[in-house]
C-alpha cells in the first residue's frame, strides 16, 4: 500500500530526513505537496526528483522563481501561509508531515486534523501554543497524531498503546546542549555561533538556539502532557550527554521501558511513517561496547531557567504557554541577530509571562492574540 504525503516545510533538517526515507522506500510513498519558506533551490530539487502535484512557497521573495519552478514541474502553486492551509486542504494525502518552524504550522494542522488526516509532527509549537484545541480535535475527529521529535517517539514505541492510568513518570532525555556544565558568568557573553554548535543533534537554528536554553526540553514537557494525556508533574527531565536514550517510561509497577538508538532523526521519521508498521532499513545497529558508558545527571536548573519557565506555563496552562511560546521567538530572533545576550532569553520570556493576564484557550483567537500581545511586549522588552 503506498501512503500519500504532504510535507510542511520540506526544506528544513526534517523535512529533508523525511525526503531521505522517502527515497529509501519509493514504492511505498507519494509524494503529493511540498512546502519551503524561502529556501528555493532545495524546492526545485526536491520537486524534481519527487514530481509533488502541488507546491507552496511562504516567502513573497521566492514567489517568482517559485512560479517557474511550478511550471516546469506541472504542479500547482500555493502561496503564503494561507497557501499552506490550502496545499493541505486541496489535495488527499494520508499523512501530513509537519515541519515547519514556529506558529506559522498550527493553522495548517489544525485542517489536516479536520480532514482526518494523521499528523507527523515535527512542529513543536503546534502543541505547545494550541494543545488543548488541538488535541480535542484529533479526538472529535479520529485523527492520529504520531510524534516526530526523537524524545516523543521514544515514549510512542516505549507506551506502545498503554494508557496514561499505567504510567507512574515520563522521563524525557535531553543532550543538555553546547553549554551543559557552564556558570551563568560565562553564558553572559556566548555568541549565536556558539549557541548552534550542538554537540549530538544536527538541526536548524531555532531549535538548536531552544536547545542550547533547555527551553526546548521544556516545550517537549509542554507537549508530553498533551501527546499523552499526563500531567506536568509526572513528565521529568534529566540530562544524558550521549543521546542514545532518547526517553523512558516508567509503569505503575516500577518498570522502566527506554528507547534506545543512534542519534539520526531518519530512525523516529520512519517509525512514524510506517507506523505501526516495522520495516528493515539500511541502517548500522549501535555499538555498545564503543559507546562505553552512558551518564545521566539533573538540569541545572538555576543556570537555565526557561525549563522551569516552560513548566509553570505548562501548569498555569489556558493563554500562558502560546506567550512563552511567542515571547521566546522573538527572544531567540534577536538573540541570533546579535542583538540580545544569551541570559536576556529566559528573563525576556519571564518579564512577558509575568506581565500576561493568563485567560482561557478556548479557540484559535485567543491564541493568536495572546501570541501577538507577546511578541508585541516582548519587542519592546
Ligand atoms: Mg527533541
Amino acid at each position: 500500500m503506498t501512503k500519500r504525503l504532504i510535507i510542511l516545510g520540506s526544506t528544513g533538517s526534517i523535512g529533508r530526513r523525511t525526503l531521505d526515507v522517502v527515497r529509501d522506500f519509493r514504492d511505498r510513498f507519494e509524494v503529493v505537496g511540498l512546502s519551503a519558506n524561502t529556501d528555493i533551490a532545495t524546492l526545485a530539487a526536491q520537486a524534481r526528483e519527487f514530481r509533488p502535484r502541488a507546491l507552496c512557497v511562504c516567502s513573497p521573495e521566492a514567489l517568482s522563481a517559485a512560479e517557474d519552478l511550478a511550471m516546469a514541474c506541472g504542479s500547482r502553486l500555493h502561496v503564503g501561509r494561507p497557501g499552506l492551509v490550502e496545499l493541505v486542504e486541496e489535495h488527499d494525502a494520508d499523512i501530513v508531515v509537519v515541519a515547519t518552524v514556529g506558529f506559522v504550522g498550527l493553522l495548517p494542522t489544525l485542517r489536516a486534523i479536520e480532514l482526518g488526516r494523521t499528523i507527523a509532527l515535527a512542529n513543536k509549537e503546534v502543541l505547545v501554543t494550541a494543545g488543548d484545541l488541538v488535541m480535542e480535535s484529533a479526538r472529535a475527529h479520529s485523527a492520529t497524531i504520531l510524534p516526530i521529535d526523537s524524545e516523543h517517539n521514544a515514549v510512542l514505541q516505549c507506551l506502545n498503546g498503554s494508557g496514561p492510568e499505567r504510567v507512574r513518570r515520563i522521563i524525557l532525555t535531553a543532550s543538555g546542549g553546547p553549554f551543559r556544565g557552564r556558570t551563568r558568568d560565562e553564558l553572559a557573553r556566548v555568541t549565536p555561533a556558539e549557541a548552534l554548535d550542538h554537540p549530538t543533534w544536527r538541526m536548524g537554528p531555532k531549535i538548536t538556539v531552544d536547545s542550547a536554553t533547555l527551553m526546548n526540553k521544556g516545550f517537549e514537557v509542554i507537549e508530553g502532557k498533551h501527546l499523552f494525556n499526563v500531567p506536568v508533574a509526572r513528565i521529568e527531565v534529566v540530562i544524558h550527554p550521549q543521546s542514545i536514550v532518547h526517553s523512558m517510561v516508567e509503569y505503575v509497577d516500577g518498570s522502566i521501558l527506554a528507547q534506545l538508538g543512534v542519534t539520526d532523526m531518519y530512525l523516529p521519521i520512519q517509525n512514524v511513517l510506517f507506523y505501526p508498521e516495522r520495516v528493515a532499513n539500511a541502517h548500522p545497529s549501535l555499538d555498545f561496547p564503543s559507546l562505553g558508558m552512558l551518564s545521566f545527571e539533573s538540569p541545572d536548573a538555576g543556570t537555565f531557567p526557561c525549563l522551569r519557565l516552560a513548566r509553570e506555563a505548562a501548569e498555569a496552562g489556558g493563554t500562558c504557554p502560546a506567550v512563552l511560546n511567542a515571547a521566546n521567538e522573538v527572544a531567540v530572533e534577536r538573540f541570533l541577530a546579535g542583538d540580545l545576550g544569551f541570559l536576556r532569553i529566559p528573563a525576556v520570556v519571564e518579564d512577558a509571562l509575568e506581565a500576561h493576564e493568563c485567560g482561557p484557550a478556548r479557540s484559535l483567537a485567543d491564541i493568536m492574540s495572546a501570541d501577538e500581545w507577546a511578541r508585541a511586549h516582548a519587542r519592546r522588552v
